[in-house]
């Protein structure tokens, strides 16, 4: 098992983080082409990236002088041409797969409710992630693009409007601070509405550093190209093993289609740690189908299975989940890890 090989390498500042490589592949393009364009120059860009990218993997040597790749180009870059046409899609909103097509130039027309501007209620060194994490640079972003009747942060999810709103100089400045301080990496938490200010914040970073996406993987398979060649490590919670349960407990329709979508994509950019909290009542319907697909088709991720589920916010509406889970529920899930030989957890997110 390899998991997070790359990503160890740069978080120690062996390696560079691969928006730093973006950011180092000169792409000419006119901000005001039509999209289609854009996304073509963008396609043709990401080819050039990924046979360095793939020729980088397979270097096992260290960069023992990160400060050499630190230098820009000029002209634009791969950053840049994913900024532009990110800033475009804010004006006809598919971010995630919701697709609401608004403008959130003007106004909070979407379902998330979230505008152009990004805030988020808090910023730290988070000590309670997974051990390969900590201390992390953790961002908790305001609002969401799901609606989990069990959400344990719903007074962040469910208000769009808390916190501080970004400026991306001033975060770019705070995370080169955090990292300074040890942070092993930046950790972007419910980021999909966001992906516009989180380019936006990396183009403004001087600091070397791993990007971590800790989300729903629920974007959409645009969003999903821009994040190619940006993000190091996918923290993707994996929720629901069927369309049904998604759209009871998160209001999320073709669920299953769309994250497992992302996985592969993910699973072909860069490194996974998958999350699968396992719910009460759900480790036939949901936990062991998820199992099974990711060791079918994802086999070599960071698997952790998380027991730490506790009834909040509007759970107690659905009594089949309005309790903690039982033992056998957890010995059940264990077995089914284990025997579709699966990494297990080594340390769970508090
Ligand atoms: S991020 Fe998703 S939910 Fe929010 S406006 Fe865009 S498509 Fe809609």
């Amino acid at each position: 098992m390899n998991a997070l090989v790359r990503y160890q390498r740069i978080s120690a500042d062996r390696k560079p983080a691969r928006f730093m490589i973006a950011k180092n592949t000169p792409v000419d393009f006119d901000r005001d082409a039509a999209l289609s364009d854009l996304w073509e120059l963008h396609d043709d860009a990401m080819c050039r990236f990924n046979r360095s990218d793939r020729s980088d993997r397979s270097d096992k040597s260290d960069n023992s002088n990160m400060s050499e790749k630190r230098d820009e180009p000029d002209g634009k870059s791969l950053l840049d041409l994913k900024i532009a046409i990110a800033d475009r899609i804010l004006e006809n909103c598919h971010f995630c797969d919701r697709r609401c097509g608004v403008n959130r130039k003007k106004g909070k027309p979407g379902y998330c409710r979230i505008g152009a501007v990004s805030r988020y209620s808090s910023e730290f060194l988070h000590y309670g992630e997974e051990p390969e994490l900590v201390p992390s640079h953790t961002v908790f972003f305001s609002g969401c693009v799901f609606s989990c009747v069990y959400c344990q942060n719903w007074e962040i999810s469910t208000n769009p409007d808390l916190g501080m709103p970004i400026l991306p100089g001033d975060f770019a400045r705070i995370a080169a601070a955090k990292r300074g301080l040890g942070a092993r990496n930046l950790n972007f938490v419910t980021p999909t509405p966001h992906l516009h200010t989180i380019l936006h914040i990396l183009a403004k970073m001087r600091v070397n550093t791993p990007i971590v996406w800790n989300s729903n993987m629920y974007h959409s398979e645009e969003a999903a190209k821009l994040l190619c060649g940006v993000v190091d490590v996918y923290l993707g919670d994996f929720k629901y093993g069927n369309d049904e349960c998604a759209k009871k407990y998160s209001n999320a329709d073709h669920y299953w289609d769309t994250v497992t979508r992302n996985f592969l994509c993910a699973y072909n950019d860069s490194e996974i740690l998958l999350r699968q909290l396992v719910l009460p009542g759900h480790v036939e319907c949901c936990t062991a189908p998820i199992i099974e697909w990711v060791r079918e088709h994802i086999p070599k991720v960071r698997f952790n299975l998380m027991f730490q589920y506790r009834p909040e916010y509007l759970a107690y509406r659905y009594p089949e989940i309005n309790r903690l889970l039982t033992r056998s529920e957890e010995t059940r899930a264990r077995e089914l890890s284990r025997e579709m030989g699966l990494e297990m957890e080594r340390g769970s997110p508090g």
